[in-house]
């Protein structure tokens, strides 16, 4: 059945300009509708953080039970996403072929909206409800990143940003860190005296190598593609570097990983007389939701309701929900009903579209059933 409400809000959203980094607009539109439906608003300091021109959107709404449950999903979109013009044909929304649509995320976004009005609108006992509509998870996760998740007193959540049909949840996925590494060698004249320079390129190919990258086992990957060298045709090479990334969804391998990478590169470098730097950031920690988790537990009951064929998976980026996990509220990721997301080609199934409110709305009431009222 059409859904005319989730419909208007997303398009609404979609030809509402953003981009990461610059979603006030939508924070705007989105801080109006929550308030309308009693919800105390606040943004935190992402913006501020993250030098972008808004914090992350932050919802509460007091409830008559004694839980609370949160909802999740992001604001930004991929650069190519100004001026779309949704486009609806047999059952399926796309862009004009200019643009992306940004279903990635305002699928998501319009779900959870859809899911607290017909929630609230069943007149029902509810519980506190919270959300948070993140700013620049594009980039790299940076919002849930710096998400000030103490306000919150939800002990499970649902994050609305993911591909495939609604049913479809993400309950593993790999953390990651990016790594940079700097050489330092010394110039020399390549032609008169080559033997004076140290050659900082040559460090660095044998580094990669003799280093263990691409799929390491079943759950962990490394890879390496950019590198450079910065020197004259004629000199012994005094500066090269490269960068690359390392995942798993094992956090002791992505542990032990790191420590190999350290050891096998420093070891080299001190062979060869190369001074080194090596620069590691976390960008998202692992995500691994066990069967059985009451998060879990609560979308299986939610899917058997509804009749929607209940599909845990595995995912191979990171998402807001490895942050808000890790900030002690465990969460999975949930299909949205949208596909090639981040290109011109990405399309919104609307029969699944609809149903993500159904599916919000129908979490909402069966964890309703297990709480107390106050
Ligand atoms: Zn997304």
């Amino acid at each position: 059945m059409r859904n005319e409400a989730m419909l208007k809000d997303f398009y609404e959203l979609a030809t509402t300009d953003a981009v990461s980094g610059q979603e006030s607009k939508i924070a705007a539109i989105l801080t109006q509708k929550l308030e309308a439906m009693g919800f105390t608003v606040t943004q935190d300091d992402a913006g501020e953080k993250l030098g972008g021109d808004c914090g992350n959107v932050i919802g509460i709404r007091e409830g008559e039970l004694d839980g609370a449950l949160l909802f999740s999903s992001h604001m930004d979109r991929m650069p190519n996403g100004f001026g779309i013009k949704p486009v609806e044909k047999d059952g399926v929304l796309y862009s004009d072929g200019t643009t992306i649509l940004a279903a990635d995320d305002l699928a998501g976004v319009c779900g959870i909206l859809e899911s607290f009005r017909q929630a609230i609108a069943s007149g029902k006992p509810l519980p506190r409800l919270e959300v948070a509509f993140t700013v620049q998870e594009e980039p790299g996760v940076w919002g849930g990143n710096v998400l000030d998740c103490s306000v919150f007193k939800a002990k499970t959540g649902y994050v609305f940003d993911a591909t495939g049909d609604i049913g479809r949840f993400v309950v593993e996925g790999p953390g990651r860190y990016t790594i940079d590494v700097e050489l330092t060698g010394k110039p020399a004249h390549a032609g008169a005296d080559p033997e004076k320079g140290i050659d900082a390129a040559k460090a660095m190919g044998e580094m990669l190598f003799t280093l263990k990258t691409g799929r390491l086992d079943f759950e962990t990957v490394s890879n390496f593609p950019i590198v450079h060298g910065i020197t004259a045709r004629n000199s012994v090479c005094d500066s090269a570097g490269f960068k690359g990334e390392a995942r798993s969804r094992n956090p002791e391998k992505l542990e032990k990983y790191m420590k190999y990478f350290d050891e096998h590169c420093r070891k080299i470098a001190a062979e060869r007389g190369v001074g080194i730097e090596i620069v590691t950031e976390l960008s998202y920690p692992t995500l691994n939701i066990a069967e059985g988790e009451p998060v879990l537990a609560l979308a299986k009951k939610a899917c058997e309701k509804l009749g929607f064929k209940y599909n845990p998976e595995a995912g191979g980026g990171g998402m807001d929900a490895n942050h808000i996990t890790a900030k002690g509220i465990r969460c999975i990721g949930c299909g949205c009903g949208y596909s090639k997301n981040h290109t011109k080609e990405e399309y919104l199934v609307l029969e699944e579209f609809f149903k993500l409110g159904q599916l919000g709305t129908t979490l909402i009431e069966l964890y309703a059933e297990e709480c107390k009222a106050k």
